[in-house]
């Protein structure tokens, strides 16, 4: 039996998208820095794995992108996979059921359950999720007891 009930997703891309485009507002409210030399003299340039934003800072001449230097820069999990992690793990799930539901291993879901625990990311996936990923926890939660 399926834990969740999915909302109907445009497609995964657009849902990894819209995770990109959230965790960019979080870490960069009002001005992208580089978070190699903290500069605010960058520039777009173009886009990493269509999804991601990347940058040129100006003041280092290095390159960044919207995930670098966070909890997901070296992930081969996508965004939205995360973000269904941080789902579930808001609603205080198993690590069990948590690997099973985002179709992870075991040692794969525990590590992202500990990173997204340290994280300041973690209520901004969660939130992307809860709107367009699955229907409110508290009102499933509230159905299937009828
Ligand atoms: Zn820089």
């Amino acid at each position: 039996m399926a834990l969740l009930e999915r909302k109907d997703v445009a497609s995964s891309e657009d849902l990894e998208a819209l995770c990109a485009q959230r965790l960019r507002g979080a870490r960069w409210p009002e001005q992208v820095n580089c978070p190699h030399c903290h500069s605010e003299e960058v520039t777009d340039i173009r886009q990493y794995m269509d999804v991601f934003q990347r940058y040129l800072c100006l003041g280092c001449g290095r390159t960044f992108n919207d995930k670098t230097g966070t909890i997901f820069e070296n992930s081969k999990v996508s965004l939205s996979a995360w973000a269904e992690v941080a789902y579930l793990l808001t609603a205080d799930e198993p690590v069990t059921v948590i690997a099973e539901n985002v179709g992870v291993s075991y040692p794969t879901a525990l590590r992202m359950v500990r990173e997204l625990r340290k994280s300041s990311l973690l209520h901004t996936l969660e939130e992307v999720a809860g709107e367009k990923l699955f229907r409110p926890w508290k009102q499933l939660e509230f159905e299937s007891v009828e």
